[in-house]
């Protein structure tokens, strides 16, 4: 891929643009298991697709490019992506994670890597004396989420990833709100950037994916070798999918960014919204960091209502969004993270990150925003000020 293009241009422009064989515009889908050899002394470049398949390799090899990074891996979900990339660790060794971590890797550190003997601390990430203090001998990686999911928390990868390599710890990042097209870690000192492709990347609400890039050789044969043991690869049809949906990242993500500050700003001026969450609003707490680290605020803004009751009213009355788990899509997404992405999160945990039984988040899409506004209006006034449902007319 030339370097020297733009962003924009090398998603369409890459090493795969054709296929050398027939001249095919798009990447041919390898289904196959296994690969016959010629010659059982010297074995062809694929053998089995676990281990290496040409449709895989195509779509690792463009996330490596985009991200800056020199080796990309695909999984067959985020999670799939996140839980390999912690087989990095052993027995006795800590985590330092971000308190607001996606519940799904929330659920990974504490329920299940326990169970091999790996511990871990959560922190606020947003204060590097917290990381600082949290950091113990045995911790061999910090954990970091930007922003943060679902309260659009700001981490300073830089001065995280800093702080971690004095320690002699790894950074991982999970990368999946902002996409290469708009943050890149591994330039900011990043060892492992972790993706749920299933969101942004391949953006059209069909596929579910998870892509790993990092930076140096013998992290690459490590997760390479992690990869190829564990078995969680993505399949062939489903890298053709990503890499299609990879084409368009740029012009959604910038379309879908320029709607969601408008219904973010629509939002802060309504009386029934309590409080909005967006990093594009300088009046959010991490705007001059993100500013700094990223080339902009994305598509996600959190919004939070008086209680479950306002939301069932606001979401019943919405016309436009799915109401939904997932974020990234074409379509708008609303999700209720209390009782979707963060129900795996015990209550009293979960209040105590702010994710409140009011809390919405909104991942915005491609309509027209001024129709999502609208729809916005109409379901936020169907939202009772009262608990008790006072002489309704007509019915
Ligand atoms: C969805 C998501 C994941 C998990 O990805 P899957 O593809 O659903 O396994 C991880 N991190 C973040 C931030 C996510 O939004």
């Amino acid at each position: 891929m030339t370097e020297q293009h733009s962003f924009q241009t090398r998603l369409l422009h890459s090493k795969h643009k054709f296929d050398p064989e027939t001249g095919a515009v798009s990447v041919p889908i390898q289904q196959a298991s296994t690969f016959h050899q010629q010659d059982f002394d010297q074995p062809g470049k694929y053998d089995y697709s676990r281990s290496g398949n040409p449709t895989r390799e195509a779509l690792e090899e463009t996330i490596a490019s985009l991200e800056g990074g020199s080796y990309g891996f695909a999984f067959a979900s985020g999670m799939a992506a996140i839980s390999t990339s912690f087989m990095l660790l052993s027995q006795d060794d800590h985590v330092v994670i971000s308190e607001d971590v996606y519940g799904g890797t929330f659920r990974m550190i504490r329920d299940v890597l326990t169970k091999f003997g790996i511990d871990h601390s959560f922190v606020n990430m947003t204060d590097l004396h917290a990381v600082a203090t949290a950091i113990k001998p045995n911790t061999k990686v910090v954990y970091i989420e930007t922003p943060s999911n679902p309260l659009l928390n700001i981490t300073d990868i830089r001065a995280v990833s800093k702080l971690a390599k004095a320690h002699g710890c790894l950074t991982f990042v999970d990368n999946t709100f902002m996409t290469p097209a708009l943050q890149k870690p591994i330039e900011l000192g990043a060892d492992v950037v972790l993706h749920s492709a299933t969101k942004f990347i391949a953006g059209h609400s069909d596929v579910v994916a998870g892509l790993a890039v990092v930076n140096n050789e013998r992290l690459a044969d490590q997760l390479g070798f992690l990869q190829n043991a564990f078995g969680s690869i993505l399949g062939a049809h489903d890298c053709w999918l990503v890499l299609r949906g990879l084409k368009t990242l740029h012009c959604r993500l910038k379309q879908s960014s320029e709607s969601a500050f408008k219904i973010a700003s629509y939002l802060t001026q309504h009386p029934k919204v309590e409080e909005v969450y967006y990093p594009g609003f300088t009046s959010h707490p991490g705007a001059s960091t993100h500013s700094y680290q990223s080339g902009g605020p994305g598509a996600v803004l959190s919004f939070r209502l008086k209680d479950e009751a306002a939301v069932k009213d606001f979401s019943k009355h919405l016309e436009i969004p799915v109401f939904a788990v997932s974020l990234g899509a074409v379509e708008s997404i609303l999700s209720y993270p209390a009782r979707m992405s963060h129900a795996s999160m015990p209550r009293e945990e979960r209040l105590k990150r702010g994710i409140t039984d009011g809390l919405l988040r909104l991942s915005v899409g491609l309509e027209q925003p001024e129709d999502l506004i609208r729809d916005f209006e109409t379901a936020l006034n169907q939202v009772e000020d009262l608990p008790l449902a006072a002489a309704k007319v007509g019915g």
